[in-house]
């Protein structure tokens, strides 16, 4: 993040260095050199502690004055120095040098016995180097020092939440400003192509849910959250649907992976770290956090896990700690890191007001939905034959929550999601349609491209085509289209702009094939 001015550090909470506490949970903080906050309690129980030392016992104790460089150093010069701990006698250059050690605390040289003591210590004897060290104390100071305070995570000018203002509600997106499902839909449609279904589902949905925000009515009649649960094979646009929405409403939006989430205390991220990736995209703003988007991919990966002994940690144990967050609950989430523990500050987010949109490929639910759909018509004179549902294109469509239920969701997870929708495979026409229609289209950014060069590129339709069909072979949707396009581009933008006279360029199927090359037209003037 770029430097906060003067007015925006206030906006943001101080973190106690000590506790991880934040300002709003620990209440007063003192402000010490050097960032280091501590909050009142920390504060009193340092004071009491240091009561109980015995500062004469610990300055006369063998370990301490077995140590030449501290013997004769004050308690407090041990810790907190830039510029490494060394010599009295480099600490005094240090000192003459005050400049050079921008903020350093100035540290004066006793002039005790063991001062001279050291002065004449074997490793301190005069040589060129010691000539050298006094007038460039820093770049000869050998640099090590017993506790780098600074390196200790958080505190110290690490991360800092933004102060939530206390009973006021400022809606990200206000009420007249929310556009309606048919806008919002007109928008997607520019960069989004087919998954009409989705597009209207996701609409209507996101508007109930600003509308719900906006209004922050919890009376008797109280808007439920619209959670969704997205299905659709890989590649088909799901993580590029919810990035568009989030870009067009201009809210936070957090992207995870469920394949990473198990229960708190195993290897993996914790829940909670879903909601600290949000807060960071919200830039620490836990007002905008709380009213942000979240999408968690390959939620199928949490199913339960059939036929298993051991603990599910990562499955069933990852639904049930997610209820409460997809629920609305207080969390108390790490600040910039995935999993909470004694170094990392938290702070409260209430996720009451985000919406959760999880996604998923859901492989074998296809099966599921087949298996139902024959027993219920197995049943009496219409017994169907068993493969009737095979070449059923539009299978998936015919969802239910009981199927997702077999799937290995647990009812209580599904129960929280409440639009359930599916995403349609990619066809050959709509790959090329990703192709050459969306407002930022491969093929747009490759003709910008080149037209910096004054070269017009061209693509025919039936390398429009070939390069579809190509990217259907690999089946990992429109990810693929990309991969096979930069293939043949590279040498075009090779050479290309080796040649002055080179006016148009063609692409055709031949040259997508590996059979022939490019239409190449010179220039005519
Ligand atoms: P997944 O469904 O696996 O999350 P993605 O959303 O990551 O797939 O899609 C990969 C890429 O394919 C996107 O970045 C986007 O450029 C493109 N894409 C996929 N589906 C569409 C679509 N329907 N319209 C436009 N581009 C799409």
């Amino acid at each position: 993040m770029s430097e906060l001015n003067h007015e925006d550090e206030n906006d943001y909470e101080d973190i106690c260095t000590i506790c991880h506490r934040t300002e709003s949970m620990a209440g007063k903080m003192y402000k010490l050199p050097n960032n280091f906050t501590v909050c009142e309690d920390c504060m009193h129980k340092t004071m009491d502690s240091l009561k109980d030392i015995d500062i004469e016992a610990v300055l006369n104790s063998p370990m301490y004055q077995n140590m030449p460089f501290m013997a004769g150093m004050p308690m407090d010069m041990m810790f907190d120095m830039p510029g490494g701990t060394t010599t009295n006698r480099e600490k005094q250059n240090v000192a003459q040098d005050e400049n050079a050690n921008n903020g350093a605390p100035e540290v004066k040289a006793p002039d005790s016995q063991e001062n001279s003591d050291i002065e004449d210590a074997p490793q301190q004897k005069e040589n060129p180097e010691d000539e050298e060290k006094k007038q460039n104390p820093h770049r000869t100071m050998p640099r090590f020092s017993f506790i780098n305070l600074a390196d200790m995570q958080g505190g110290f000018g690490g991360p800092k939440v933004k102060k939530k203002k206390k009973g006021e509600h400022k809606p990200l997106i206000k009420l007249e400003d929310i556009p309606a499902p048919h806008k919002i839909k007109a928008l997607l449609d520019e960069y989004v192509v087919g998954q009409e279904y989705a597009k209207k589902v996701m609409s209507v949905a996101v508007y109930n849910h600003y509308k719900r925000v906006a209004t922050d009515t919890m009376d008797e009649i109280e808007i439920e959250k619209s959670n969704m649960l997205m299905i659709g094979p890989t590649g088909c646009g799901k993580t590029y649907l919810v990035k568009t929405l989030a870009k067009l409403l201009n809210v936070p939006l957090a992207i995870t992976d469920a394949t990473t989430l198990t229960e708190a205390g195993y290897i993996g991220d914790d829940i909670e770290s879903v909601i600290s990736r949000l807060l960071a995209a919200a830039d620490n703003d836990v007002d905008k956090a709380e009213q942000g988007i979240i999408f968690i991919d390959e939620i199928d990966k949490i199913a339960k896990k059939k036929n298993t002994n051991s603990r599910d940690v990562s499955g069933e144990s990852v639904q049930q700690g997610m209820l409460k967050l997809l629920e609305g609950a207080d969390i108390e989430v790490p600040i910039g890191a995935s999993s909470k523990n004694a170094m990392v500050p938290t702070t409260i987010v209430n996720t009451r007001n985000i919406l959760f949109i999880c996604g998923g490929a859901f492989p074998g639910l296809e099966d599921i939905i087949k298996e139902r759909l024959s027993k219920q018509s197995s049943i009496g004179f219409s017994a169907d034959l068993k493969d009737k549902f095979d070449d059923d294109k539009d299978l998936l469509k015919k969802v239910t929550v009981e199927d997702i239920r077999k799937f290995g969701m647990i009812p209580e997870f599904l129960g929280r999601l409440p639009m359930l929708f599916t995403m349609d495979s990619l066809s050959k026409e709509m790959l090329v349609d990703i192709l050459k229609e969306p407002k930022n289209a491969i093929l747009k950014q490759y003709q910008k491209l080149l037209r910096l060069d004054e070269v017009q590129l061209q693509f025919d339709e039936e390398a429009l085509e070939a390069i579809a069909d190509k990217a259907m072979e690999t089946d990992t949707g429109a990810r693929a289209l990309r991969a096979v396009i930069e293939k043949f581009m590279l040498d075009i933008m090779f050479e290309i702009p080796k040649d002055d006279n080179i006016g148009t360029v063609t692409i055709t199927k031949d040259y997508v094939e590996g059979t022939g090359g490019p239409k190449i037209e010179l220039r005519t003037e």
